[in-house]
C-alpha cells in the first residue's frame, strides 16, 4: 500500500511513549509518587495529581476488552473489515490499537493478543497480533 500512514503528533507528554515505540518497547507512564500506571500518557497523575513520572515497559501481552470491525472503508489504510480494538494490557491499563493479520471473525471479547510494531521511516506504530 503506498498511501502514507499519518504520523502521530509527538509532544512533551507522549515523547517517551513514541521514542519507546521506535525501539519496539511499549512504555507505560507510572506515577513516581503513588505508582499508578496510566495510558495514554498525560501531564498529571489521575490519582494523586503528581507531576512526577517514570515509565515501565509493558510485557506486550493483553486481551481484547472491546472492538470495532469497520464494514466500509473510510480511508485507504482502513480497508473493509478493518478493526479497532481496546486492549487490556496485563499491567492493567488499556490501549487503543489494531490487530494485524487477523480476520474479523478471529476477534472477540477476551481474544488474547501480543504486541508488535509497524516501522515507518522515522517512527513506529504499536499494533497487536493474535496470541498463539
Ligand atoms: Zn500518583
Amino acid at each position: 500500500m503506498d498511501f502514507p500512514r499519518p504520523k502521530p503528533t509527538i509532544h512533551h507528554d507522549n515523547y517517551v511513549f513514541w521514542e519507546g515505540c521506535k525501539q519496539h518497547k511499549l512504555m507505560i507512564q507510572k506515577c513516581a509518587n503513588c505508582g499508578k500506571l496510566q495510558h495514554p500518557p498525560r501531564p498529571m497523575c489521575s490519582a494523586c495529581n503528581s507531576l512526577d513520572k517514570e515509565y515501565v515497559e509493558a510485557s506486550g501481552k493483553g486481551e481484547v476488552h472491546s472492538f470495532f470491525i469497520g464494514e466500509r472503508s473510510l480511508h485507504p489504510l482502513f480497508p473493509p473489515g478493518f478493526n479497532m480494538v481496546l486492549v487490556d494490557l496485563e499491567e492493567g491499563v488499556r490501549i487503543v490499537a489494531t490487530i494485524v493479520d487477523a480476520e474479523p471473525d478471529q476477534i472477540d471479547f477476551g481474544t488474547k493478543v501480543v504486541l508488535d510494531f509497524i516501522d515507518e521511516e522515522d517512527w513506529s506504530l504499536p499494533v497487536f497480533r493474535l496470541a498463539e
